[in-house]
């Protein structure tokens, strides 16, 4: 099937034409500064238009199938993907406060191929829904239950489909039937996020009611005290403002003073003081949640590392293992060097909990689910 990928932000809207039989990507293109003047789209309706006028030629030469949206936030309802229609679109729509950035924009990309193409079916790939899974004592915060009751507020977990992708391929891989398999997946990319996977499905993930909470990311803080946001609220800083420092200029820009990992690592080593400690509170964080999720899933048959750090930074793969000593993990320093695209193993033989790289591939999971759904509603 020919399936167009559209991941809608706040501001821009990445696209991908792929061939999922063949797996080959035919076009794929960002569009930014939506909504921002300055000669970018005034909306997503503009934005699609440009899409679309890009992909004319394409599209003569072989229409599309169907169109799959990344859309981050499912709720409570919505634990697959499913086929769009007005009452689906509504219910994305109803989730809106709970993804203010996001859903809104997803809405906005979901009418506009409606008002384009009425016909084709469109397919809602949740970012929230692989965890669905989570039991109670995972997704339950200890506060009062009228805020669940009212405001919907529970950990929900985001990097879903990631880690769903990643969970196939790391089974696959070491050759165990994926709802046998219990591991680690550590989505490193500017979002971090764990997931404890169990019998192939997510029971705890790092991220929780917003992809605030947990790790130290690129420009989020993390886990806090949440007292910390009364006592700003206190000096005068406005919810905004404190919103904004949080998931702006918090985490690796606030502790090195940029969220590029490969600078970091590369100051670090040039006897930057300011990287060295970043370095040290990230890999201390995540070795920390990597012992609880082990201890979660019963013990994990593999920690897997994805997304751009987790894919591409040997050094920071080391620096985390290093902590993982009492869990038995070893690296084989020869295979973290090795850079590649393939699914592979980096630990050593005799390392207690295999340690693997699968790089994940959101798009590519967003069309072969959308091509799935499509296929099951043609009967
Ligand atoms: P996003 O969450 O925006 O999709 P990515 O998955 O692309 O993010 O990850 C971005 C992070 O990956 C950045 O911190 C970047 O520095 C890091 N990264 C990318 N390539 C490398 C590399 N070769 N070495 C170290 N870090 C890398």
């Amino acid at each position: 099937m020919r399936v167009l990928v559209i991941n809608s932000g706040s501001s821009s809207l990445k696209y991908q034409v792929r061939d999922t039989d063949t797996n080959e990507v035919a076009a794929n293109g960002l569009i930014d500064r939506i909504g921002e003047g300055a000669g970018g789209p005034a909306d997503h309706g503009e934005a699609m238009n440009q899409v679309a006028a890009a992909l004319e030629s394409e599209l003569a030469q072989k229409p599309l199938d169907a169109v799959g949206h990344r859309v981050v936030h499912g709720g409570e309802r919505f634990s697959e993907p499913v086929l769009i229609n007005n009452e689906i679109t509504r219910a994305i729509e109803r989730l809106n406060p709970l993804a203010p950035l996001h859903n809104p924009a997803n809405v906005l990309g979901i009418r506009a191929i409606t008002a384009k193409w009425p016909t084709m079916p469109q397919v809602a790939v949740f970012d929230t829904a692989f965890h669905r899974t989570l039991p109670e004592h995972a997704w339950r915060y200890a506060v009062p239950d009228e805020l669940y009751r009212q405001y919907g507020i529970r950990r929900y977990g985001f990097h879903g489909t990631s880690h769903q992708f990643v969970t196939g391929r790391a089974a696959e891989l070491l050759d165990i039937p994926v709802e046998e398999f219990n591991a680690v997946v550590a989505h490193l990319g500017n979002g971090v996020s764990l997931t404890a996977i169990q019998g192939g499905a997510s029971i705890d993930t790092s991220m929780g009611f917003t992809p605030l909470e947990g790790l130290v990311m690129g420009t989020r803080s993390g886990d806090v005290d949440p007292s910390i946001l009364v006592f700003l609220q206190r000096q005068g800083l406005s919810a905004d403002d404190i919103d904004t420092m949080l998931n702006k200029e918090s985490g690796l820009k606030a502790l090195a003073g940029n969220n590029d990992m490969r600078a970091i690592v590369e100051a670090a080593a040039a006897g930057d003081a300011r990287a060295r400690v970043a370095l040290d509170i990230t890999s201390y964080r995540l070795a920390k949640y990597i012992g609880g999720y082990h201890v979660a899933v019963g013990g994990a048959q593999a920690l897997v590392f994805t997304a751009g750090i987790g894919e591409n930074s040997a050094d920071f793969r080391a620096l985390v293992a290093s902590r993982l000593g009492a869990l038995g993990v070893k690296l084989d320093d020869a295979a973290n060097l090795v850079r590649s695209g393939d699914p592979r193993v980096i630990s050593a033989p005799d390392s207690q909990i295999p340690v693997l790289v699968v790089p994940t591939n959101e798009e590519q999971a967003i069309a072969e689910a959308s091509a799935a759904v499509v296929l099951r509603s043609l009967g």
